[in-house]
């Protein structure tokens, strides 16, 4: 099947040229785009193929997320703990810790819809997320893969693993894990940070990452406790012990946050194949510092780290924080909200290839050129001119409507979930 786009201004997502004309998006995994002189006749369309008329819109590579928790979708609105947290720590004991052991099957399927459907709302089109549900561990990813796929987005999963909850939970974590990686389908492993996951639990996690050739998926010097308590129980900074135990190894492990990092843990991650997700408006919120990219690679992607699913607006966040501790650009933020393709590319994740697409309907006052695009995209454009978003060629938001799901019936869903999950928080 194919989706015609006409009279599209195109914007290539890597080179920022544009082109003018009509586009032809082929569905499926391996499906593509191109630029098609005409379009055919009404009569001469095979069933199933739809054209859009995208005259004065922009068309462009719709977005991915580098680091997502889709388990926190429910808690938007939720009552604060009795007991206000005075730092990090504890606003992962008051709040998260708490949410996430009260998550059952169904809650991690609400919690997820949700997610893909403001994903699907704000063109995003795939999501790395990282997943906790310590109580409801087995048939969490396919449940969440589902979810996505029922929306239409990809999803690259892993489980959040850590020794707090005991060795049982842990391990059932590793089997759930293992078992969607022996299935094949896309999965990472993870692991919440080294300050919760001991010598052991780290070592059968690489082992795993190993044997199917995966990555590590682990939170890393978000905060100053990871660094304090790694080196006062295993001696060493954060990087030195993920380093020591193979994590570093994999092209496919993915650090996120980054902040407490010293010159040369820095170094040590430029000179590994790993990626780097920042999270700017997640460590605004909790107050754990400014990321800079000093001293690192270029393999640095864009998270919501489970904040939100706009990926525009999280550029811009980063952008606009990151001006002053490292003299962002515009086209060094750019690059990294873009990596992310690159990531997937490169480690060989489908689902998302040039037939993903966000139609935008952006009626700027001032002309929009290949020189100043970059300019409207930070300071002009938004998740509001998101018109349409195709995902690996299919349709799945049309003139701001979700075309996959009911999106009245979802939202009534997760709204009573939403509920419970409050109710069961406050007893
Ligand atoms: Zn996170």
């Amino acid at each position: 099947m194919s989706i015609y786009l006409r009279d599209a201004l195109h914007v290539d997502w890597r080179t920022l040229k544009f082109t003018a004309g009509h586009i032809r998006v082929e569905s499926g995994e391996q499906g593509g785009m191109r630029f098609v002189g005409e379009i055919p006749a009404a009569t001469d369309l095979p069933a199933g193929d739809r054209v859009l008329d995208c005259r004065g819109k922009l068309v462009t590579r719709s977005f991915a997320c580098g680091h997502h928790h889709a388990y926190s979708a429910l808690a938007l609105g939720m009552p604060p703990p009795p007991q206000a947290p005075a730092d990090f720590h504890q606003k992962l004991e008051y709040i998260w810790w708490k949410l996430d052991r009260a998550l059952d099957p169904e809650l991690v399927l609400l919690s997820a819809l949700a997610t893909a459907l403001e994903c699907a709302r704000n063109g995003v089109t795939f999501v790395i997320d990282h997943h906790s549900s310590p109580g409801a561990v087995e048939g969490s990813l396919d449940a969440i893969g589902g979810a996505f796929e029922e929306v239409g987005i990809g999803v690259l999963p892993c489980l959040e693993l850590s020794d707090r909850d005991g060795s049982a939970i842990s391990d059932k974590g590793l089997a759930e894990t293992g078992n969607r990686l022996a299935a094949g389908k896309p999965c990472l492993v993870g692991l919440h940070a080294s300050f919760t996951v001991g010598d052991e639990l780290l070592s059968e996690a690489v082992l795993l990452a190993r044997k199917y050739l995966s990555g590590i998926h682990v939170h890393a010097a978000e905060d100053a406790i990871d660094q304090e308590t790694t080196f006062s129980l295993y001696g060493c900074r954060v990087i030195e012990r993920l380093k020591e135990a193979g994590v570093l190894e994999f092209p496919r492990s993915i650090l996120v946050h980054g902040l407490h990092l010293d010159r040369e843990e820095r170094a040590i991650l430029k000179g590994s194949p790993v990626w780097l997700a920042e999270n700017m408006e997640s460590n605004l919120n909790n107050r754990v510092g400014v990321f800079s990219g000093e001293g690192l690679s270029s393999r640095i992607m864009l998270g919501t780290d489970g904040m939100h699913s706009d990926m525009l607006k999280s550029a811009q966040a980063a952008y606009f924080n990151g001006i002053n501790p490292e003299r962002a650009g515009l086209a060094d933020i750019y690059s990294r909200l873009r990596r992310v393709h690159d990531y997937l590319q490169e480690n060989g994740f489908a689902g998302d290839g040039e037939n993903n697409l966000v139609v935008l309907d952006y009626p700027s006052p001032t002309p929009v050129t290949e020189e100043n695009f970059l300019a409207h995209f930070f300071y002009g454009l938004g998740s509001r001119h998101v018109d349409s978003v195709i995902a690996r060629g299919r349709l799945i938001v049309e003139n701001r409507r979700i075309t996959t799901v009911d999106e009245e019936e979802v939202l009534a869903l997760t709204r009573a979930g939403a509920e419970k999950l409050w109710r069961r928080l406050a007893q």
